[in-house]
């Protein structure tokens, strides 16, 4: 081959993010919603995509998507932006408001986007460490976040991967301490309704983040969402690119928005089976060692599980095509339907 170039330095470091290819026939391990897009909003959707301009760019605004998603989570839509899933809100957020050096302080474990795009974009990554106990002392973590002077303060909650929450209180004592922006990813609000989205107005601070791709079956479609201030807003729209969202895309996400009666309900539906997955999964534990099998309470669509065996539980899943997370001695799985979570519980039950 001819030609020479040399890779960057900071591309060396970067660990890419890997997506599990495997053809499971039971797939719990990236928390989507195990139900469909809903049948009766299918003829909606095929009119709405017959009716979309292939030759023209999509709205820049997603200005019809953006006023649903106002409606729907109860706030002004010229404080909302959409985005091509909430990843790419998290890259916009951090390209466009951070400096190359700039410390961002997340959780250790959280959602493995943040520290990856900080890492790509020259940042340094400050992660406070949960720990063995999932421990969250609030001052520790403000403390760190003011003396290593922090501009972007980014966490998940419901947290990923363990389901727990911050409470309101706790993020609105961050959001007031730290003078950095607070991005608060509220992925998962839907399987607990906690929210600080009401408090975006009041915080020239605070973001919060949301998606379509988890409580609204449309992980496909790619729609996610930022929510705050004018002064945040008006910057974000500085450097998002113009047509981020296809016309596909904005013409889905608007169907089931004009429909909050259905996305309450499966809601409803992914709640109860994570509650039957989760007791289930507490039944296993009493009857084997706290070490071997140890269940964390959850508030979202997926449960975790500390396990001196996580690997071999894996492992031995993945051979019968049960695809769940594994991260050391950890474990996530997310809800399924009845009957995938049975055919887990029944696979579980063999392993242990
Ligand atoms: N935030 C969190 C906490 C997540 O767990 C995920 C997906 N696993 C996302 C954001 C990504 O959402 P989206 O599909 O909108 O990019």
């Amino acid at each position: 081959m001819m030609g020479k170039f040399n890779i960057s330095e900071k591309l060396i470091k970067i660990k890419p993010y890997v997506v599990d290819k495997t053809n499971y026939s039971v797939r719990l391990d990236a928390n989507e919603s195990f139900l469909a897009f809903p049948e009766e909003l299918k003829t909606d959707l095929w009119e709405a995509l017959n009716n979309v301009m292939f030759n023209r760019y999509p709205d820049t605004d997603s200005t019809e998507l953006c006023m649903l998603y106002g409606r729907y989570c109860g706030i002004d839509p010229k404080y909302i932006l959409a985005g091509n899933g909430s990843d790419e809100m998290i890259q916009i957020l951090i390209n466009g408001f951070l400096d190359c050096g700039d410390a961002v302080l997340t959780l250790k474990p959280d959602f493995s986007m943040y520290k990856f795009f900080a890492s790509l974009m020259g940042a340094y990554v400050l992660e406070y460490d949960l720990g063995e106990e999932l421990e969250f002392k609030i001052d520790d973590f403000v403390r760190l976040a003011k003396d290593e002077d922090v501009k972007l303060v980014i966490f998940s909650t419901p947290h990923n991967p363990t389901g727990r929450t911050i409470s309101r209180e706790e993020i609105l004592y961050i959001v007031d301490k730290v003078d950095a922006l607070v991005v608060v990813d509220e992925a998962y609000f839907e399987f607990c309704g906690e929210t600080v989205i009401d408090c975006i107005t009041k915080f020239e601070n605070l973001a919060v983040m949301r998606t379509c791709s988890k409580a609204m079956s449309l992980a496909a479609a790619r729609v996610g969402f930022i929510i705050a201030g004018e002064k945040i807003i008006e910057n974000f729209k500085k450097v998002k690119t113009p047509f981020n969202v296809n016309a596909l895309s904005q013409a889905a996400a608007a169907i089931i928005l004009r429909h909050p009666e259905l996305i309450k309900s499966n809601v409803e539906k992914i709640i109860s089976e994570r509650d039957y997955l989760y007791k289930r999964l507490v039944e296993i534990q009493k009857r084997v060692d706290r070490e071997k099998f140890q269940v964390y309470p959850t508030k979202s669509n997926f449960v975790y599980i500390k396990s001196s065996e996580a690997k071999k539980i894996y492992e031995s899943l993945k051979e019968r095509a049960i695809g769940i997370r594994f991260f050391g001695k950890n474990l996530r799985i997310n809800a399924g339907s009845r009957e995938e979570n049975d055919a887990l519980l029944a696979a579980l039950e063999e392993i242990l």
